[in-house]
């Protein structure tokens, strides 16, 4: 016996969305520019002489944000975490060893996808809101062999830093293991260099510092990690689409691997123009001055930050909610009252405010600050929201 299926109650879209758009100042996704969204409306052939020029320019472009000279910057259709998962399940074989510095809730899901490919993970926890230390990576790294590390940046869900990154990448270089740095909050929004500090896999995703759309990402292996582990691979990966060796027919031999999420691919690349035309200098100046700039009014109205400086990432910035404050009724009042969508966190008492591409602009932070503090009084904070908003002026025009 079969029943068919009655057609659903469904509201037109506009019921569902807010009658004015939130600005988007969370942990991601991030607002994107008006021509990122008018490339995403486009859809063309995913083979044939127009797509093989507007993949050429995203690999070159590539290669600029990264910093690499390698032949295999390759995109994917999936979200950042299938950028890293292509890292992982291209680099990580079937015994090896990984060492996993985990700071957080990103750093540990490298861990798990090491373990899905049958991989050997050993987490070396970073400290509480701490980036890893040299001394401790070193001393993980000598007491066992290990055929990679795996590491963040940018821990977006506790707003800690890797500061020594280029550190340990060496120190992993000088053990004998392959190097894999997920960027997805952080590329062009804080220095990179993948060739110079001899990175092997650098991941990122659209939604965050590129302000490009979710769901297509980009990332690079170093030519020495793609002849040691993908060229002269004996076993096949366990998974089809995620396989570097396939991926390169599309992005490197102009030739059918699945069909590429085209108007993705397109928004991508103006977002990578964007950064080509600013310049990785400029971008990485005007991250900074941002962010410390609304970290300066945050604290000049009261509130604390999370992380201690010299840990503090400056892509995703964290405050911490006041006593007797719910961090829920400040985000629904941001939104409700502001217009303004900033993030929980997972599991910690904290907000978080977004430093990444389009949320780095003076006109976001003098908003955002105001609805912060705004919204932080009328749940019940007490601060002194005029001497936020002045510290934030101050350190602007500095
Ligand atoms: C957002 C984020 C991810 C995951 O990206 P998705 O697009 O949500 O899969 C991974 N790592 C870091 C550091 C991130 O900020």
């Amino acid at each position: 016996m079969t029943s068919a299926i009655s057609v659903p109650h469904i509201v037109p879209l506009s019921d569902i969305l807010p009658d004015e758009p939130l600005l988007m100042m969370g942990a991601g996704p991030v607002p994107i520019p008006q021509s990122v969204a008018m490339a995403n409306s486009i859809v063309i052939n995913h083979l044939g002489e127009t797509m093989n020029r507007v993949i050429a320019q995203v690999k070159d472009m590539g290669r600029y944000v990264f910093q690499t000279n390698s032949r295999y910057v390759l995109g994917v259709g999936g979200p950042g975490s299938a950028a890293m998962e292509m890292a992982i399940a291209n680099l990580v074989h079937p015994g090896d060893k990984v060492l996993c510095i985990c700071n957080g809730y990103f750093s540990r899901r490298m861990a798990e996808m090491v373990n899905r490919v049958r991989g050997e993970a050993t987490i070396l926890e970073a400290g509480v809101n701490q980036g890893a230390s040299l001394e401790a990576v070193e001393q993980a790294l000598r007491s066992k062999r290990y055929d990679a590390v795996t590491l963040v940046q940018g821990e977006t869900s506790n707003t800690v830093c890797n500061g020594n990154l280029a550190g340990i990448a060496q120190l992993a270089r000088e053990h004998g293991a392959l190097v894999i740095v997920d960027a997805v909050c952080t590329l062009s929004t804080m220095p990179l260099e993948m060739d110079n500090w001899q990175i092997d896999a650098v991941i990122t995703g659209g939604q965050k510092g590129l302000s490009s759309i979710p769901g297509v990402s980009l990332l690079a292996f170093s030519e020495r990690a793609w002849a040691k582990k993908i060229a002269t691979r004996s076993d096949l990966p366990f998974h089809w689409v995620l396989d570097a060796n396939l991926a390169d027919k599309f992005w490197n031999q102009k030739s059918y691997h699945y069909t590429a999420p085209v108007s993705g691919i397109l928004a991508l690349h103006e977002a990578l123009r964007l950064v080509c035309g600013e310049t990785l200098p400029k971008r990485f100046e005007r991250h900074l001055n941002c962010s410390e700039a609304l970290q300066a009014g945050i604290e000049g109205m009261g509130l604390q930050l999370l992380v201690a400086k010299e840990h503090r990432l400056n892509s995703v910035v964290g405050i911490v909610v006041p006593d007797g404050v719910v961090a829920a009724d400040v985000l629904a009042d941001l939104s409700r009252v502001h217009r303004v969508e900033i993030s929980g966190a997972f599991g910690l008492n904290i907000v978080r405010i977004g430093q990444m591409g389009e949320q780095s602009r003076a006109h976001n932070l003098f908003r955002t600050l105001h609805a912060l503090g705004s919204s932080m009084q009328a749940s019940g904070a007490k601060l002194d929201l005029p001497a936020g908003m002045a510290e934030l002026e101050r350190s602007l025009s500095h």
